[in-house]
């Protein structure tokens, strides 16, 4: 298992409008057959940092009333914009387990961006996976199982595309921390490296973990995949041939366009010949350079052959497909705020300042959006710990306190650090581009407050964890004591209290730990409530007598107070599972982040030598029990697991895909003379801006590269233009169709054996039985709502790529003559039912 190479693969495979891309391609077809080169070119290219109002915008094209494309932050909510809802975020999706969640969370942002005018939202996140638990953006995406992670992944992408908007399935792939990222933040932080670090994984984990979700998500229909910012096995993501050409658009399917990261973008001809169809935010090396990798360079690169015709037409057809995949119309609504400022009045071209109009109209997209957050957060919150029934409260009791800084707000305003970059108050939502402004943010001091007044109790709050003597006499008075901790993390860009995005530890923030043992110590009657991106250590709080409950409430979004008072209280009865493993230090995990460059200046090196061995898969194969376990979650009822059934369903045999795509398609004839490609007569440029026109005929020096004429970047095979077999593991979005044919279906009776009306999250595990596999792996899931003293069934299907394992010879799945065993249990620990695969 340690093929760590990243093999040329050329040429990029054209899309071919495969099954229900048909309609879009031929759309596509129709709009890109009509297109000169300055316009395919407009829509591959960013028109460069803070220069239009998007946080990314290609050009447009005026002939045919084609408005630029909107690209817009973030995987919670409209990124950047006022009157938009912030979203609880996708590790709390993860904690749902409840595909409904995701794909009706997707709609939701999906219409409160395309009310904003954004074409594209950048989300949702499969990458981070959450290899380590300290990775600084683990919470924007799912969960560090590549099961959960892909079904909620598809049900965003769904979700947010029903709405009319793209989606970007980043950040593509293997982006599993945040130092060292990229070679100019780390230059920042004082760290010399010559290029961001390089995930070095074999053929085997890529497959059976990293790509998983990417499977998922191309399976899904996504529109566009954003190339991440680091190496993988030595080559930038962004021009890595064997992750966008072989693996994404060859074995994948994959028919939408590849999105770099922003700055993501290393060089032009090289990284369009491996697959980067569009580049953001248009300008290279640095933001407002002035110069692009692609605009008027591509357009050179096209004149002089270094990009074949096919290619470019390549580009402009898959973005148009992904484009006609989600819309009908090319007129669409304007783009009405802007990303730079939330004054009405400003410039359109931010950055350099001209074009002074209007460029905020405040449009409130927010809709009835509020009530499905606060749904989502307390239907995303995980009851860990509950002794004698201490949850739910009645309201009643004599005297409720409540402490901690994360029950209360930040002095200085919700939004007051950018980006969130700060931990101050309660932990509503966590740093970085992956954030959004809130609109209001209810915190759980004020929640509580009113539910107990509303009860007619008494209600009081200490909410400085360094008020020690305050907290102690509050905590010996009361009733009940309510204590809230956080831990956060965020992307690189943005330092907080000491981490550089990722956590430095697995602790809690705030000074939240002497807090919490001096109410407890105060008070026999403390129930903790933890917001955090990740796992945090929690062994000593569950030990702790005192404290009767603990919960989990994530990263919940605007409505954090209201829908943790809703499971304190009854109103919800929790259903949620943690989506990664709670260990009790950091070593268990066996995994961590790089925090010092390990390469001298050179690419730092992570070897991910644990495989396919992360999170619980970990534990289990070493045997470790962990404080609480991955898909653990209590409720306020209980359940009983019976009744087993594994069918076999009737499948044929799989077979290879075999065959060939057509040969590249070019789409209408464009001039390759130089001369046809000049500025315009009196055209009037925007400073820094990114046009595809050139200044001179004289291709070397409109292009300004002293290695113009080089002809040493087009790798061999990279200008054919032939029919291309496919792969035998390809042949369709997400790959071989035979790879999702149901083989069983497993069922259970569950049994709501309480009192109250509860939900359940059976899950199903499966071991592959080979000797290098994982104990148990989760492979699928079901949130079920039973009342009491009735039964549901639980049931779900078993694809074949459920039981396969990757062969790295025959570049394909094939089955281990083993025996598989099946579990259907309550967390990846407490297995209640056990059979085998017949
Ligand atoms: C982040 C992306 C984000 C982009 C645009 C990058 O720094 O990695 O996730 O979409 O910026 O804001
Ligand atoms: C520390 C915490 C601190 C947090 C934020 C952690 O490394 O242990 O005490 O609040 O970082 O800086």
């Amino acid at each position: 298992r340690t093929n760590q190479t990243s093999p040329p693969k050329y040429p990029s495979p054209w899309g071919t409008g495969y099954g229900e891309w048909a309609a879009a391609y031929a759309k596509a077809r129709a709009f890109v057959s009509q297109l000169t080169l300055e316009e395919k070119v407009n829509l591959t290219t960013g028109t460069g940092w803070e220069l239009d109002r998007c946080v990314g915008q290609t050009g447009s094209i005026p002939r045919l009333a084609f408005r630029a494309l909107c690209l817009q932050d973030s995987p919670v909510g409209v990124r950047d914009t006022d009157f938009n809802s912030v979203f609880p975020a996708g590790v709390n999706v993860a904690a749902t387990w409840d595909t409904g969640v995701a794909f009706a969370r997707g709609q939701a942002m999906g219409q409160e961006h395309r009310g904003k005018g954004v074409d594209m939202q950048l989300g949702p996140v499969a990458g981070p996976l959450g290899r380590v638990p300290e990775g600084g953006r683990n919470w924007e995406g799912f969960s560090p199982d590549p099961v959960l992670t892909g079904v909620m992944f598809a049900q965003s992408i769904q979700g947010i595309q029903s709405a009319g908007v793209m989606t970007s399935a980043k950040h593509y792939i293997a982006y599993e921390q945040e130092h060292f990222r990229l070679k100019a933040d780390s230059a920042g932080y004082g760290f010399t490296i010559s290029d961001g670090y390089s995930s070095n994984i074999d053929d085997v984990t890529m497959h059976e973990l990293y790509l998983w979700p990417f499977a998922d998500g191309v399976r899904a229909g996504a529109t566009s995949v954003m190339c991440s910012y680091n190496n993988v096995n030595n080559s930038q993501a962004c021009q890595n041939s064997y992750m966008m050409n072989y693996l994404l658009k060859g074995e994948l399917g994959f028919q939408g366009f590849v999105v770099s990261d922003w700055l993501g973008t290393m060089s032009g001809v090289s990284s369009i010949l491996a697959g980067l169809d569009m580049t953001m935010p248009g300008d290279s090396n640095a933001y407002d350079s002035g110069d692009s990798f692609f605009g008027a360079n591509l357009t050179v690169a096209v004149l002089n052959g270094t990009v074949p015709m096919w290619r470019i037409d390549d580009m402009a057809m898959r973005i148009m497909a992904g484009f006609f995949f989600v819309e009908t119309n090319t007129t669409r609504g304007p783009i009405n705020f802007s990303s730079w400022t939330l004054d009405t009045d400003g410039p359109e071209h931010y950055y350099v300042g001209q074009g002074y109009t209007q460029i905020n109209d405040h449009v409130n997209v927010v809709g009835n959006h509020g009530s499905l957050i606060r749904s989502i957060g307390a239907r995303s919150t995980v009851l860990l710990k509950n002794v004698n029934n201490t949850l739910p409260l009645t309201g009643k009791e004599q005297l409720t306190a409540v402490f901690g800084n994360d029950a209360g707000p930040n002095v200085n305003g919700p939004n007051s650090c950018s980006d969130r970059g700060c931990d101050l108050g309660t932990l509503g939502m966590a740093w970085g581009s992956g954030s959004a402004n809130f609109p209001y943010l209810v915190t759980p001091d004020t929640a509580i407050q009113n539910t107990v007044l509303s009860a007619g109790g008494a209600y009081e709050s200490v909410l400085d964890n360094q008020q020690l003597a305050s907290i102690g006499a509050l905590a010996r008075r009361a009733s009940v004591s309510i204590i809230f901790a956080n831990a956060d993390s965020g992307e690189f860009y943005i330092q907080v209290d000491g981490n550089l995005g990722d956590r430095n530890n697995l602790t809690f923030w705030q000074g939240a730990d002497t807090a919490i043992s001096t109410v407890a110590s105060n008070c026999s009657n403390t129930v903790l409530v933890v917001h955090s991106v990740g796992p945090v250590m929690l062994e000593q709080y569950k030990r702790h007598p005192n404290i009767t409950a603990i919960l989990w409430a994530g990263v919940p979004g605007q409505e954090s107070g209201n829908s943790i008072a809703d499971v304190l209280y009854g109103h919800i009865n929790p259903g949620a599972k943690l989506p990664f493993t709670v260990g009790s230090n950091r070593s268990e995990y066996g995994t961590d982040v790089l925090y010092t460059p390990n390469n001298g200046a050179l690419v730092p090196q992570l070897d991910f030598e644990e495989g396919v061995f992360i999170d619980y898969r970990a534990f289990d194969r070493r045997n470790i029990t962990p404080t609480y376990e991955f898909g653990f979650g209590m409720s306020y009822t209980s359940f009983n697991y019976s009744n087993l059934r594994i069918t076999k369903l009737n499948v044929s045999d799989y077979v290879p895909f075999s065959g060939y795509t057509p040969q590249a398609p070019v789409y209408g004839n464009m001039s390759l003379n130089a001369s046809d490609h000049l500025f315009p007569a009196n055209f009037s440029r925007v400073p820094l801006y990114q046009y595809p026109w050139l200044n001179t005929t004289d291709l070397a020096r409109a292009s300004a590269d002293p290695q113009y004429g080089s002809w040493s970047f087009v790798p061999e095979g990279a200008l054919d233009q032939s029919a291309q077999p496919i792969p035998p593991a390809g042949g369709a979005p997400g790959g071989n169709p035979m790879l999702y044919d149901a083989l069983y279906r497993v069922q259970a009776t569950i049994t709501n054996t309480g009192s109250v009306a509860g939900e359940e999250v059976p899950q199903l595990y499966i071991s592959r039985g080979g000797p290098y596999d994982p104990v148990r792996e989760l492979r699928g899931f079901e949130r079920l709502s039973i009342q009491p003293n009735t039964s549901a069934t639980f049931s779900v299907d078993v694809l074949r790529r459920d039981i396969m394992s990757w062969d790295t010879v025959a570049q394909n799945w094939y089955v281990q003559n083993t025996t598989k065993t099946a579990w259907v249990g309550s967390s990846s620990r407490d297995l209640r039912l056990q059979g085998v695969l017949p």
